[in-house]
Formats: C-alpha cells, sequence, structure tokens
C-alpha cells in the first residue's frame, strides 16, 4: 500500500500522463462488480469529456445490475475489437492482478506505452509502471475521485459522478461496512453535488431482480451447512441452476451477505460452479471475525480483509474439506 505522500505524487503522475497522451484504454476484472464497472465508465466519460480517445475492455458479459450505467454497453469483451493501431496507455481499475482480467498479459504489455494501476485491494501485485493501490479506500472509487477532484474538477459530470456513487455505493455494502469512512461520507457529498439521484440508482442496482432469482434463492438457502465447531457457513451454486431458472450467471450477488448476517459465525462462503471441475469460493467475514483475503490468498486468490475469492479445482467436495482445513489450522 502507498503512504499518503507516495499516493500524491503518484496521482501527479497519472495526471501527467493523461495530459500528455491522446489513447487510452480502461480495464477491469472478470466477473465485474459495481466498483469495476463504476470507475470504469467514469474514467471513460472524463477522458471523452478531455477530448481524448478511450475504450473499455472487460472479457465478462455485463451484469443485468450495471446496465443502467452509461456507456456499459459499449464495452468490448477483447483486445481484437480494439480501434488503435499504435501503443495506447492502459488504465487497469479495482484489478488486484493484470491475471485478473484473463486477456493475454504478454498482448496487453506489448501495446501498452504505460500501465496505470489505480486499486484498493490489499492483495494488489503492483503491476503496473504507476500503481496507486490503497487498501484503507473503501472502494476504488474513492481513489478515482481525489484523482479527478485534483486534476479535472470542471471537466466533471452527473454521468461521472453516478459511476463513482455506483462504485462506493456498492462497495459498502450500501454505506453499511466498516470501510464506510467520514472520508466516504465526503465524497459521497460531494458527487451529489453533481444532481445524481440515489434512490433512482439504489432502485437500479437493488430492486431490478428477475423473479426467478427467488427459486434460485431457495435452492442454495436449502443447501446451507453449518459447520459449528469453524463457525462457518456454506452454500453452493452450480451451473446447471442458472440454467434452470433461465438467470444471467450475475444472479447470485448478494446471497453470501445473506449467509454472513447469520449469528455467531466467522466466515461464510459461497461455491460457485463456473466450469467443469471448477469454482470460484468467495468468502466473508463477520465484523470481529477472520481476515479472509489470507484465506483466499493460500489458494491462490485474493481480496480485503471482510470479502475475497479464489478460485478453486476438483471435486467440490474437496474443495469444501480443503477450506475447511485450512480455517481449522488457522483460527
Ligand atoms: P466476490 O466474492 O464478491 O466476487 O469477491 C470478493 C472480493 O474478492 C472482491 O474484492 C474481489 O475483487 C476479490 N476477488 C474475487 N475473485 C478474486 C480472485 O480470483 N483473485 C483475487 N485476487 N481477488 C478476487
Ligand atoms: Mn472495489
Amino acid at each position: 500500500m502507498c503512504g499518503y505522500q507516495n499516493m500524491m505524487e503518484n496521482l501527479e503522475k497519472v495526471g501527467k500522463v493523461i495530459a500528455c497522451h491522446d489513447k487510452f484504454v480502461i480495464f477491469t476484472h472478470l466477473y465485474p462488480d459495481g466498483d469495476g464497472i463504476g470507475t470504469s465508465v467514469s474514467f471513460y466519460k472524463m477522458l471523452i469529456n478531455l477530448g481524448k480517445k478511450a475504450c473499455i475492455v472487460c472479457s465478462s458479459e455485463m451484469p443485468y445490475q450495471y446496465k443502467f450505467l452509461p456507456y456499459v454497453q459499449n464495452v468490448l469483451k477483447n483486445m481484437d475489437d480494439l480501434p488503435f493501431k499504435n501503443k495506447f496507455i492502459s488504465i487497469f481499475l479495482d484489478c488486484s492482478d493484470i491475471k485478473r482480467i484473463k486477456l493475454d498479459e504478454t498482448t496487453v504489455r506489448k501495446k501498452s506505452a504505460a500501465i496505470i494501476n489505480i486499486d484498493h485491494h490489499l492483495s494488489n501485485t503492483n503491476f503496473g509502471d504507476i500503481n496507486i493501490v490503497d487498501s484503507s479506500r473503501s472502494a476504488t472509487a474513492e481513489i478515482v475521485f481525489l484523482l479527478f477532484n485534483k486534476f479535472f474538477c470542471k471537466y466533471m459530470d452527473r454521468e461521472i459522478a453516478e459511476g463513482l456513487y455506483t462504485g462506493i455505493l456498492t462497495d459498502t455494502g450500501k454505506f453499511q461496512y466498516s470501510n464506510t469512512t467520514k472520508q466516504v461520507h465526503k465524497i459521497v457529498s460531494c458527487l451529489l453535488e453533481y444532481d445524481i439521484n440515489p434512490s433512482c440508482i439504489y432502485s437500479n442496482i437493488y430492486e431490478c431482480e428477475p423473479v426467478n432469482r427467488f427459486k434460485l434463492l431457495e435452492v442454495v438457502l436449502g443447501r446451507i451447512k453449518l459447520i459449528s465447531k469453524e463457525k462457518l457457513i456454506y452454500s453452493y451454486i452450480l451451473e446447471d441452476d442458472f440454467k434452470k431458472f433461465e438467470l444471467p450467471f450475475s444472479s447470485n450477488d448478494g446471497i453470501i451477505e445473506l449467509l454472513r448476517s447469520v449469528k455467531d459465525i466467522k466466515i461464510a462462503a459461497l461455491f460457485k460452479e463456473i466450469g467443469l471441475n471448477l469454482y470460484k469460493v468467495s468468502l466473508r467475514a463477520s465484523e470481529n471475525g477472520v481476515n479472509v483475503a489470507e484465506i483466499a490468498g493460500f489458494f491462490g486468490g485474493g481480496g480485503h480483509k471482510m470479502a475475497a475469492a479464489y478460485t478453486a479445482q476438483g471435486e467440490l467436495k474437496n474443495i469444501i474439506r480443503n477450506l475447511t482445513e485450512i480455517i481449522e489450522k488457522k483460527y
């Protein structure tokens, strides 16, 4: 994590790079969330306002919860679709590791005149030429706001504010998590100056659920297991569940937060099948609980103290056993 002075110097460097270049590609991670998408569309709009050429690349389908955001429909799925022949500046947002974009790293590095890495994950690998990584920030959107406010304040507009607000709203769990600091509220208060509509944004993200999601919820809640000794609660979700209920892949959003709300548990886990013998394991800690970023890190993933994830290969029962064993050993 960079200190305050270092962060200011790096913000300065990024401000200069933006001023001096013409073409930019914004990247965010696979299975993007509100912070990844919100900051991407905000950065895109800022670059357009500055008269630059810009694109967003994300290899996943955009989750339906964020389709209300402007420019989401312009997001490109791979590097072949880029309209730029020559080198460009790459801006990575909310992406702890360059590998998390699931695009060819060599191609990205070769085509980038420089890589800017802006993120708030504890586990960030500092893969950029300029790294602005501050894990004390609730969301990448907070850091992007600082950059815009310092250098491009007069180019801010409602759409940019809407994207940044979405990042902060979702990564703070609607201003409920312990990362909801005084600074967060100050930034949000500045964003509200741009005439954004918080209740409309809330409703777009959290009140546009397909009714079948409740059938999915019924199935996932029916599979809950509680391991009382380890204070672990978990469930799982299969690719077939999404198919059966004709639901998009992002419709499990928020389910793990329900698991975490159970009294006296330390860790909640949700195993999501993402391929043949391949699972994404989401972890959440209770407020006074453990550091799940450490557990995810052990399995090659990462995230934050309270919310982290990793990908695991193999049979589900073995993946569950491996997780249980590490929790038993460590806590
Ligand atoms: P979620 O369970 O909501 O997908 O992810 C929880 C947190 O872990 C998020 O901050 C997310 O960015 C991070 N995360 C999710 N998957 C991975 C992964 O495969 N690797 C790393 N390093 N972090 C991840
Ligand atoms: Mn984030």
